[in-house]
């Protein structure tokens, strides 16, 4: 008797755990997501790496001050440069950033004086190969290709 009683108890407790299953799955919206399949898009605000930002003929804004290299606390830009003999300018030979190591600190994006860099909302960084995530300046300039307009640049740039 006390075994039957056992196993009508532990169906009817099987019954309501199921019933407030199927209740959850038809009744209630789903929050979570079929990650990597579908994303919530990111707020304004968030921020990914730093990427290298573009002008409207495709040339690379950057001026080669070299102001994020000395800012960046854990000094993971390093950027290459020569003078051109007739212009006298710097023309950027090498700019590389480890996203690796970046804490998205976003002082880069703030100091620059040209606008060349931005935070973006590149955050899937994972890798078994962690060299690879030493972006140089054409994969950063290809990543900031979609960020034209300061709506979807997710810089924190402070006004004045
Ligand atoms: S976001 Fe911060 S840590 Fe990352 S590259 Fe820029 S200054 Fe360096
Ligand atoms: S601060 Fe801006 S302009 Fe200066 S080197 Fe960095 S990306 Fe180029």
């Amino acid at each position: 008797m006390r075994t039957l009683t056992t196993m009508a108890l532990a169906l009817w407790n099987t019954l309501v755990g199921m019933g407030i299953t199927i209740k959850n799955m038809l009744l209630r919206p789903r929050i979570t997501l079929q990650y990597p399949d579908e994303r919530h898009s990111l707020p304004i605000g968030s921020r990914g790496i730093p990427v290298l930002l573009s002008d409207e003929q495709g040339e690379l804004k950057c001026i080669v001050c070299e102001l994020c290299e000395k800012i960046c606390p854990v000094r993971i830009i390093e950027i290459k440069w020569h003078r051109d003999d007739q212009t006298r300018k710097k023309v950027l030979d090498e700019f590389n950033l480890d996203a690796s190591r970046c804490m998205l600190c976003g002082l880069c994006a703030e100091v620059c004086p040209a606008e060349a860099i931005a935070m973006s909302d590149h955050y899937e960084l994972a890798s078994f190969d962690l060299p690879s995530l030493v972006y140089d300046k054409e994969k950063l300039q290809q990543l900031g290709l979609p960020q034209k307009t300061p709506i979807v640049n997710f810089a924190i740039k402070t006004e004045g």
